[in-house]
């Protein structure tokens, strides 16, 4: 789409009309493609290759391997390929939830505090991956986000053992 075109469209419009050029400007930028590459990612994700565990260590084990894999990732430098186990992290930390909540109800309160601090931690980093800020996506960095998340899976391990 060629704004500069357009432009000149409304601007002979509206020399032709008299009319301020502001108002036939709103079609255009409805018709100008989302400029958010994530707009068809509506994060719904189907559970393909996603294991639901059966117990809470098990559950455990899952998210330090996603952990490792994300970090892996982007260590590399591939965003897209760091999206997939950062959303399975949120169906996992789901699961864990309820995992918790069956296996070990006295700690359910503090595992579920310790849950969210991993999601925040993972719901920044699935923020900069999908953001519009393409130099913040260069400079993403685990190791930035690692002592949160692994304070927390310490935290879940003591709790659930
Ligand atoms: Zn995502």
């Amino acid at each position: 789409m060629s704004c500069r075109i357009i432009c000149a469209a409304i601007a002979l419009l509206a020399l032709a009309t008299g009319c301020a050029p502001s108002a036939p400007t709103a079609p255009a930028a409805a018709k100008t493609p989302a400029t958010n590459a994530h707009t068809d990612h509506d994060h719904a994700h189907d559970h393909g290759d996603h294991e639901e565990p059966k117990t809470v260590a098990a559950g455990l084990a899952q998210l330090e391997k996603l952990c490792a894999d994300v970090k892996a990732h982007l260590a590399a430098g591939d965003h897209e390929k760091a999206d997939g186990p950062v959303h399975m992290v949120g169906h996992l930390l789901e699961d864990l939830g309820e995992l918790v909540a069956k296996e070990k109800p006295a700690v359910e309160a503090e595992a579920k505090q310790a849950l969210e601090a991993v999601f925040e931690s993972f719901d920044k980093l699935d923020t900069v991956i999908h953001g519009a800020d393409e130099e913040a996506r260069k400079k993403l960095d685990y190791a930035e986000h690692a002592p949160a998340i692994e304070a927390a899976l310490a935290k879940l391990k003591e709790l659930t053992k």
